[in-house]
């Protein structure tokens, strides 16, 4: 979850590090700290609690010289976010520094252990107990700090990435990980590391994904060395960057969260690029091409993820159901892990994750495999672990998202679930070929309509001063609109901290009907499908229980936009194609009423972006 950045070579050291610390930011920010090398081998930690700003206030009176660092932002898993809990830590003795991201699941059996032998520690983190446990073993084995490292992760369970730096070493750093991501950087004479490529883009485009079980061993003047946990040298497998710097930054807005929601035009374009072709006519997806046995003899489809990449999940169930006639069943990746899941060989497990990082959906990818079944993964970040885990699979191309709402990856997610849903539909002689152009040429216009319900912005953030203060939402919807809601709700539950919940509209009078009145709105997701007059009906039954009603409804609406209380006229498209277009007003209220309660809308509290926690 958290960031870690780690440089060794002739630069500015804390520069770097502070730099990279700024671009992970968003992976966790409960506190941040750096432990720096001076070429002399003296190793210093310098740590606060809260952003990265806080740590360059506390550093700027201290010795900042050095020759090889690393640093952290946390995302708090054992021990409140607090100076003494910040990464790095000392072992004992000072003579090793460590920073970790993830959790050791047998850190207290580790920890009781070692205060047997005298061990104190400091913090209520388990990441201490193994920066311990290395120095405990250095000393007991009289071993290098790579064998300690390596005897260390192989009595650990968890996951883990870390990279550790050793007093008398300053032109060295340890990393290793497992379940969690690390990249390494190589540049003339010197080594990047971090947890993804973010901080090393502006530096170098040569990269090393560290694997799962390997220890990497970056030290000035050598080649990269990559070890197993077995004591066998790993093949290097260098790979070329595909990033660009001006993707990290906020062109012009004053969020990232903002700048990706004005970036989905744009973003949708890069996503359906060479693959829905001949205007139209034909959808080209390269994972199901060269699939087409397994996608055309699947007797199911199962969805797996978290957070809004479930909610993109349910909505790939009423896509693919509608276009390929195949049963779908969405799960979250961390229910099914532990749900016992019946799985047969001529299933297809479909895991989506922004980051390819998920953890939760990287389990639910191997139980899957273990099970015989084929599984295809949905992912942004190229070359994470989704990719690499699953047997096939598509990109979404929308470029790096830094907020951590998440917005453009979303709608890139709902449109390869949308062409992978008629592709599949199209082998399997469900869809015809003339319903596949009927859609295909409006997927072609989506990314200019798209652009036209930007055009709304202002209207909407008139209309969030209305609604600031609420303190619960209802977001309503049906078919299609439905997921829609779900999404609606979560954006704004994250990002503001008011309670919204989402429902489908007609389930509604089961329960929540009983919340509504003058102090709940409800935002109705009503464009104009075949569930349209049904959806009337649901407004009606707000409308008549005094409740106020936001409703986004198709161009030319004339029924609910007579009962609702304010109306977002978004343009029509077809069913299916919906919620590509529906999503971004939503997207676009819960922006404004967070800033309009002076929320921190890209790092929300108590969230992070690519939740590598279980
Ligand atoms: N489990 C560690 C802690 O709570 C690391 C959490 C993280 O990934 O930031 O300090």
């Amino acid at each position: 979850m958290c960031g870690i950045v780690g440089y060794v070579g002739d630069r500015n050291v804390y520069d770097i590090l502070i730099k990279g610390l700024h671009r992970l930011e968003y992976r966790g920010y409960d506190s941040a700290g750096v432990a720096l090398e001076t070429p002399e081998g003296k190793l210093n930690i310098y740590k606060a609690r809260g952003k990265v700003s806080n740590l360059e206030d506390f550093c700027k009176d201290k010795d900042l010289h050095a020759s090889a660092g690393i640093a952290h932002t946390r995302w708090a898993t054992h021990g409140e976010p607090s100076d003494n809990n910040a990464h790095p830590h000392y072992s004992q003795d000072g003579r090793l520094a460590l920073v970790h991201n993830g959790t050791i699941e047998n850190y207290k059996v580790l920890k009781d252990a070692l205060i047997e032998h005298g061990c104190e520690f400091k913090s209520e983190t388990d990441t201490e107990v193994l920066v311990q446990l290395i120095e405990y073993i250095k000393i007991t084995n009289k071993c290098s700090l790579i064998d300690a490292v390596r005897e260390a992760l192989n009595q650990v369970q968890g996951a883990y990435a870390i990279a550790v730096l050793e007093k008398d070493h300053p032109h060295e750093i340890i990393a290793a990980r497992k379940s969690s991501p690390l990249v390494i950087g190589i540049g003339k004479d010197e080594f990047f590391l971090a947890s993804d490529a973010t901080p090393i883009v502006e530096y170098t485009k040569e990269v090393v994904y560290v694997k799962d079980g390997e220890i990497a061993v970056m030290r000035k003047g050598e080649g990269l060395k990559l070890l197993t946990l077995d004591n066998v040298e790993a093949q290097i497998d260098v790979a070329e960057l595909q990033l660009s710097i001006s993707q990290l930054e906020k062109g012009g807005y004053p969020h990232f969260m903002l700048k990706e929601i004005f970036q989905q035009p744009e973003t949708l374009l890069d996503c359906i690029r060479g693959r829905v072709v001949d205007g139209g006519k034909t959808i080209k997806l390269n994972g199901v091409e060269d699939n087409q046995e397994v996608f055309k003899n699947a007797r199911r489809i199962i969805i797996v993820a978290c957070g809004t990449s479930w909610h993109a999940g349910l909505l790939g169930k009423y896509l693919i159901q509608e276009m390929c006639n195949i049963p779908v069943e969405v799960e979250y990746a961390s229910e099914f892990r532990y749900n016992h899941p019946v799985l047969f060989d001529d299933d297809i497990v479909i895991a989506i994750s922004q980051s390819g990082e998920t953890a939760d959906t990287l389990e639910a990818i191997k139980i899957a495999k273990r099970h015989g079944a084929f599984v295809y993964g949905i992912s942004n970040v190229v070359g994470s672990s989704i990719p690499r885990e699953t047997d096939s699979g598509t990109y979404i191309h929308v470029g790096p998202e830094i907020g951590v709402a998440s917005t453009k990856a979303f709608t890139g997610q709902v449109m390869v679930l949308t062409m992978l849903a008629m592709c599949v539909g199209r082998l399997r002689g469900v869809l015809s070929e003339e319903k596949v152009e009927e859609i295909g040429k409006c997927i072609l216009e989506v990314p200019e309509l798209v652009k036209k319900v930007l055009e709304l912005n202002k209207d909407i953030e008139r209309l969030s001063a209305i609604y600031t203060y609420a303190k619960n939402f209802l977001y309503l919807g049906r078919g299609y609109s439905y997921p829609t809601a779900l999404e609606g709700a979560l954006k704004l539950k994250e990002i503001s901290y008011i309670h919204a919940e989402g429902y489908p509209a007609a389930e509604m009078k089961h329960g929540p009907i009983a919340l509504i009145d003058a102090e709940m709105p409800s935002v109705i997701i009503a464009p104009y499908d075949h569930l349209y007059e049904k959806i009337v009906n649901n407004v009606q039954q707000v409308k008549a229980r005094g409740g106020s009603i936001i409703a986004i409804v198709s161009e030319g609406d004339n029924e609910i936009s007579k009962i609702a209380d304010h109306v977002l006229e978004v343009p029509r498209v077809p069913e299916c194609l919906t919620p590509l277009i529906t999503s971004i007003p939503l997207q676009l209220l819960s922006y404004y009423i967070a800033i309009n309660k002076g929320k921190d809308v890209d790092m929300p509290r108590n969230l992070a972006k690519s939740v590598t926690v279980e």
